[in-house]
């Protein structure tokens, strides 16, 4: 293919507005996949994938279409639309030059919608806008042609109005990517230089990295170097995304496909590396921001006899997905275990339904925390340190206020898309997790766009949740990052009988600390067994205690339940509470089951 027949084009929308669907389409109607069979996001492979209905990977097809007498290359990158996964939507964009935005006719423009359109934007990426779903009862598709007019700018007449389930105006959609995409700019005479936008792993075959070329070409037994790592390997395959791999004999400059040269892990195929000739070493093209995690939680075996396996389990799935972070950690109640970072808390559900569904393990994953910054207070301390600022990823390494110049949070800036009535309550709910407005805006005559900067810890666990349940479900919701904030963060103890409780220390604002201690407190009440005296158990900062609970003592009698006779039903008893016991950690003389931390670590 002539450069001029290639056009790189990418599917981006809210999430349920039909990217993978519209995908479908255009495999069948290139003559991709069989027409016949009963496609349903077949680039959706993993099951997670399958059973969420969502995208998480972002996956890879060629298409060859020909359009007026002449055969097109079209490489297709399905992208998944969440917020957690912006990282793989800005990532497929750099090997774009254009994208398909598509919008749902009857739910128009929401939160994501705005998300990715700024991102191809910013990419400098020419937009066609798809309206679909034109075939659904309540579509309004004249309507959202306006929303896209008075948001993106974009003329309506632009608007290419498509059902992809029943396969209505595809065509024009393939047509627009010919006429409206512009091939790539790239030079195939240059020596090779080329973009690792994504990679995964293969038991067998190692590692497969995903590759846009810019320049020149690469063929098996080509000696090529990572820019990252300044590692030379020779290429054992190369070829083209149909959408399973298929070999070729060369990959040439405006093509996209995959490359395997015997890497090992994915952290040797970087996504944003360049790779190049080691014959002709190049500039690396610019790479990506890396991929940051958020959201932090605990993850311990439910078992200590499993945390082999559940190591092992984490170094694959990590494996293929570079953007979990992991540390090694241990818990006195919960014993070895590891501090987790993930993208948000999607990401972190998706991980851990995979650990279960692909390694077959069961984990404990303690409530999430986002990363503070402590800014150290003296030369002394920032040379004992090693730096100026630290990162705080675990509440029990909070530092002490008397070595702290200023602590920061992570804060983000979210868009809310809403039906006009609700707005009202959804600026208190914005208010009570202490957000700052930044904008309004209607998009049309009942609904409007409003954007505010958050604490992220404050939306990390369930504020999208009460903004679901606040808007009967129609609010939708996206952030991006937005830096760090001063925040006055204290650090709260757990107390049982006056002893501390190392495994509940938490970080908290100074006006939330009221309110999370005693949430504390009273999960504490619920899940701690009576015992033959009476317990204390109180949250306090400093030596200021801010809520208690009681818990009355109890006459430890198992026995007692067991109405005389059975004898077997007794011996159980017995037996389970011994085994129980095996799991207690003593705080004092308070004897705390392992259950009880569960409980009260979890997330909600
Ligand atoms: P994605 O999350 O953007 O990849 O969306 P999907 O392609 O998974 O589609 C989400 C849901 O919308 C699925 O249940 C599809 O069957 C449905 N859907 C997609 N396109 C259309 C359409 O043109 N008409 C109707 N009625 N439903 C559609
Ligand atoms: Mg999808």
């Amino acid at each position: 293919f002539a450069v001029e027949d290639i056009r790189n084009f990418s599917i981006i929308a809210h999430v349920d507005h039909g990217k993978s669907t519209l995908a479908d389409r255009l495999l069948e109607l290139t003559g991709t996949i069989d027409k016949t069979k009963n496609n349903k996001q077949v680039l959706d492979k993993l099951q997670v994938e399958r059973e969420r209905g969502i995208t998480v990977k972002a996956q890879t097809a060629s298409l060859f279409y020909n359009f007026e007498g002449k055969e097109y290359l079209l490489n297709l990158i399905d992208t998944p639309g969440h917020v957690d996964f912006s990282y793989e939507v800005s990532r497929s964009l750099s090997a774009c030059q254009g994208v398909l935005l598509v919008v749902d006719a009857n739910e128009g423009i929401q939160a994501q919608t705005v998300a990715n359109f700024f991102l191809a934007f910013e990419a400098q990426l020419s937009v066609i806008p798809v309206i679909n779903k034109i075939d659904l009862k309540n579509a309004d598709p004249e309507r959202v042609e306006k929303q896209i007019e008075k948001v993106f700018d974009i003329p309506s007449d632009d608007c290419i109005k498509i059902s992809a389930k029943l396969g209505t105006n595809v065509e024009y959609v393939l047509q627009a990517v010919i006429e409206r995409i512009p091939p790539p700019k790239v030079h195939r005479r240059n020596p090779l230089r080329a973009l690792v936008f994504d990679s995964t792993f293969d038991q067998y075959r190692g590692v497969i990295a995903n590759v846009a070329l810019f320049d020149g070409m690469v063929s098996r037994g080509d000696k090529i170097v990572s820019a990252h790592t300044q590692k030379t390997y020779e290429v054992n395959e190369v070829g083209v995304l149909n959408p399973s791999e298929q070999p070729t004999l060369k990959l040439y400059a405006g093509q996209v496909g995959y490359l395997i040269a015997g890497m090992k892990d994915v952290t040797e195929a970087q996504i944003g590396d360049t790779l190049y000739s080691h014959k002709h070493p190049v500039e690396p093209l610019p790479g990506f921001k890396s991929a940051k995690p958020m959201v932090f939680a605990g993850m311990y075996p439910i078992d200590q006899s499993e945390y082999n396996n559940l190591k092992s389990a984490i170094e694959k799935l990590t494996l293929n997905d570079s953007s979990v972070s992991v540390h090694r950690d241990s818990s006195l109640a919960l014993g070895a275990g590891w501090r987790l970072g993930f993208l948000g808390l999607l990401h972190m559900e998706v991980f851990n339904q995979r650990l279960e569904q692909e390694y077959n393990t069961s984990v404990i994953l303690t409530t999430p925390t986002v990363p503070y910054k402590a800014v150290l207070s003296s030369a002394k301390l920032i040379k004992e340190y090693r730096e100026k600022e630290i990162t705080i990823i675990n509440p029990a390494q909070f530092p002490d206020k008397s070595k702290v110049a200023e602590y920061l949070e992570p804060v983000v800036l979210g868009t809310i898309i809403t039906p006009d009535e609700y707005t009202g309550k959804i600026m208190a709910l914005c208010q009570t997790r202490r957000a700052v407005q930044k904008h309004l805006m209607f998009i049309d005559q009942n609904r409007v766009m409003l954007k505010y900067l958050f604490p992220l810890n404050e939306i990390v666990v369930d504020f999208y949740d009460s903004l679901k349940s606040l808007s009967s479900g129609y609010a939708s919701f996206d952030y991006e990052d937005a830096g760090y904030q001063t925040a006055e963060l204290i650090k709260m103890d757990i107390l049982l009988n006056g002893n501390i409780v190392e495994e509940l220390v938490t970080v908290v604002h100074k006006d939330k600390a009221y309110a999370v201690g005693k949430t504390i407190c009273e999960r504490l009440k619920d899940s701690l067994p009576r015992q033959l005296f009476e317990i204390a158990i109180q949250a306090a900062i400093g030596s200021k205690i801010i809520a208690r609970e009681t818990v009355k003592a109890y006459r430890k009698n198992v026995l007692a339940k067991c109405y005389g006779g059975d004898i077997t039903r007794k011996m159980k008893l017995l037996k389970r509470q011994t085994e129980g016991k095996k799991k207690l950690r003593k705080i004092g003389n308070i004897e705390v089951p392992k259950d009880t931390f569960i409980k009260v670590l979890k997330t909600q």
